[in-house]
């Protein structure tokens, strides 16, 4: 069922983001996570797709199996950079044997090595042209596309970063699901601003917990999102004083926060990065409470 569908239904919800392990013998564990995390009834679940050195392949292998062995409404990720429409026509038509109907239609990253130049396919350059030709060719499949509370990093301006996702949900696109934020303020900025703009879809915020300073430190050095500054000087007070486990207490507390009160605000739902971490999922959910 394509998730604005189910969306649709009503009732807040929470939605659960997982990347495939690098090592197939890690795969036992993950699965693991994934049952555990099941228990959570998420509205849908997501598969990220080439990131942290996964393939392809293991992205459409997990996808299938969360679908079909798990009953999670699953949504794969797939970039367009680099990928011939061929190749991205043969991925969406295995999702669709494998009954799997969501699509988070992403461009993808620049490769970062210098000199390096990424092989563009000459019609799909865009996060907008992978969701037009998934909305002409698989009108059947739900899509999802990216949104930048912060401004994507590469974006020319504000504006036209927004102009761009309008063209992708004008392209197609059912919502959109934000980059990482950590200060509710600039979502819900981000989403006025974006109403104001001629856009109507849902923008699911995405909420990640901090569970290493290291970890964050470069992931925002990639995404161009940003820490507060009081949250990051707690952060480092606690690796300073208490290690991992005290930074991982503080990030969790600080996105329980934020979930709180994006729920309170009337958001549809709030989508996860678990970072496979089902203990993580399990604690900053607790005392959480979703609206009818
Ligand atoms: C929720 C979420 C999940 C993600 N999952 C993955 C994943 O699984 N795997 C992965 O590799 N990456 C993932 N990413 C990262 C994503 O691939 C990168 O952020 C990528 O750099 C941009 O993808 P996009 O689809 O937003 O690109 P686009 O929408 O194409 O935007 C990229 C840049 O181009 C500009 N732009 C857009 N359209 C045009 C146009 N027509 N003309 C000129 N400029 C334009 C935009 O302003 C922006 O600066 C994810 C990001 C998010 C927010």
């Amino acid at each position: 069922m394509k998730i604005i569908d189910l969306i649709n239904q009503g009732g807040q919800f929470i939605s659960l983001e997982f990347f495939p392990p690098k090592s197939r013998s890690d795969w036992p564990v993950f699965f693991q996570t994934v049952q555990r995390l099941a228990t959570l009834k998420p509205l849908f679940a997501s598969v990220t797709y080439g990131a942290g050195g996964s393939t392809n392949a293991d992205s459409l292998e997990i996808v299938t199996r969360l679908q079909n062995e798990f009953n999670l409404e699953t949504m794969a990720h797939l970039t367009c950079i680099g990928s011939t429409p061929e190749e991205i026509h043969a991925f969406l038509n295995s999702l669709t044997d494998a009954g799997v109907t969501n699509v988070l239609a992403l461009r993808g990253d620049l490769p970062q090595e210098q000199g390096e130049v990424p092989a563009l396919s000459s019609t799909l350059q865009h996060g907008s042209d992978l969701v037009s030709l998934i909305k002409n060719a698989f009108p059947a499949m739900g899509i999802c596309a990216a949104a930048y509370p912060e401004t994507h990093p590469e974006a020319t301006s504000t504006e036209a970063d927004r102009a761009f996702l309008k063209l992708k949900l004008d392209n197609g696109a059912d919502c959109a699901i934000t980059q990482l934020f950590f200060d509710n303020n600039l979502y819900h900025t981000f989403v006025q601003q974006s109403r104001e703009s001629g856009i109507t879809r849902p923008i699911l915020p995405g909420i990640l917990p901090v569970v290493s300073l290291k970890v964050i430190k470069r992931i925002i050095s990639l995404c161009g999102a940003s820490i507060p500054k009081d949250f990051l000087s707690q952060l480092e007070e606690a690796d300073r004083t208490g290690g991992a486990a005290a930074v991982q207490k503080i990030g969790i507390a600080h996105a329980r926060t934020q979930i709180r009160e994006l729920l309170a605000s009337g958001v549809a739902g709030v989508h996860i990065y678990t970072l496979n971490r089902a203990e993580v999922v399990f604690e900053l959910l607790e005392g959480i409470e979703l609206g009818q």
